[in-house]
């Protein structure tokens, strides 16, 4: 069903959400499309349309499209085309998220990536001027927490030189349960001392002891974190200090974090006073929008629409925005709640 009050998006990953006919027809450009691939086989081969083995699973399906965005033109277009996509949908307000380093794989720098990233979102600005976009830099777990060191700690830099000129916060994606999630303090400790604002994706795949570490790197913010459920303590924590949850229901079932959209907690934890907010993660990948996540807490989920607005309330007042335009967001969405 399409909702018509003003949606909002805080979990997307650029490169999980480019249009399937994009990276079909790039993929024909560059030669890449394998012998007597049809795009109906292609389509399905970037999505996870059943539960898969897991999160780690779930993250090989990145490899497709990053393939061909390793190119300043390609990204540009791919992030143009998600904004308009976002607003043709409804979305008043979308962050979109990407992780600069894995597009260096043919020489782009990381600051060409978010060049590129950047002139998309203006292009796509331009053409859809009713809609807010947000950029988050990811920094990337992709093994041991030193393996890429360097790469993390430029994007914290990165985002520090492009805050509030395009970029708005960063992020620590990618593979979970290799090394303790703690063992990124370093990300964190220097985006505090550089007063980045930060997500961190956390309390997924792993448990709670995954969302204790995001809560002392000093969150405020988790990506999915539904495990905190499982911890009566660290749920009066969040509570305590207001952390929002960017919960993405189709992913954790998908990637086997949860058994169904009738099991996943977030429901219960709303109930329970914490913020938490409804997103897609991955808009290609999983196959879904918002729109579908809105009818899984309304059909599957036992949310009202009522309960729908009030995490729509709690993820504008959760914005890495300015505080003049989140009090604009925060109205906006208020007007729909009376
Ligand atoms: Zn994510």
């Amino acid at each position: 069903m399409k909702y018509t009050y003003p949606k909002i998006e805080l979990h997307l990953h650029l490169d999980g959400s480019i249009r399937p006919e994009t990276v079909w027809e790039l993929y024909q450009k560059e030669g890449l499309v394998e012998n007597g691939m049809d795009y109906e086989t292609f389509t399905r081969e970037v999505a996870v349309l059943e539960p898969c083995q897991d999160v780690n699973d779930c993250l090989t399906k990145f490899d497709l499209p990053l393939k061909i965005m390793q190119d300043a033109e390609y990204i540009t277009r791919i992030t143009k085309e998600l904004v308009c996509d976002l607003a043709e949908q409804g979305v008043v307000y979308g962050e979109i998220r990407f992780a600069p380093q894995l597009h260096t794989q043919k020489g782009l720098t990381q600051r060409e990536a978010i060049e590129a990233v950047l002139k998309g979102k203006e292009e796509g600005l331009k053409e859809h001027p009713e809609i807010g976009i947000g950029i988050i830099l990811c920094c990337m777990s992709i093994g041991l927490e030193t393996l890429n060191k360097e790469e993390n700690l430029e994007t914290v830099r990165l985002a520090k030189e492009y805050l509030g000129k395009g970029v708005n916060a960063i992020d620590l994606a990618g593979a979970e349960g290799i090394v303790p999630l703690r063992n990124f303090h370093y990300i964190f400790d220097l985006a505090r001392e550089l007063e980045i604002p930060f997500t961190c994706h956390g309390g997924d795949s792993q448990d709670c002891e995954t969302v204790r570490d995001a809560m002392d790197f000093g969150a405020v913010r988790i990506g999915h974190g539904h495990a905190v459920y499982e911890s009566p303590e660290l749920c009066q924590r969040a509570l305590q200090k207001g952390i929002t949850f960017e919960i993405c229901p189709t992913s954790n079932i998908r990637c086997r974090s949860r058994e169904s959209y009738a099991a996943h907690p977030v429901k219960k934890l709303l109930d329970m006073g914490i913020r938490v907010t409804i997103n897609t993660d991955n808009m290609t990948i999983f196959n879904v929008t918002l729109d579908e996540e809105y009818d899984h807490c309304l059909n599957d989920m036992g949310f009202t629409e009522a309960d729908i607005l009030k995490m729509l309330g709690y993820a504008a007042e959760a914005a890495f925005l300015p505080e003049e335009e989140k009090a604009k967001l925060v109205e906006k969405i208020k007007t729909y709640q009376k």
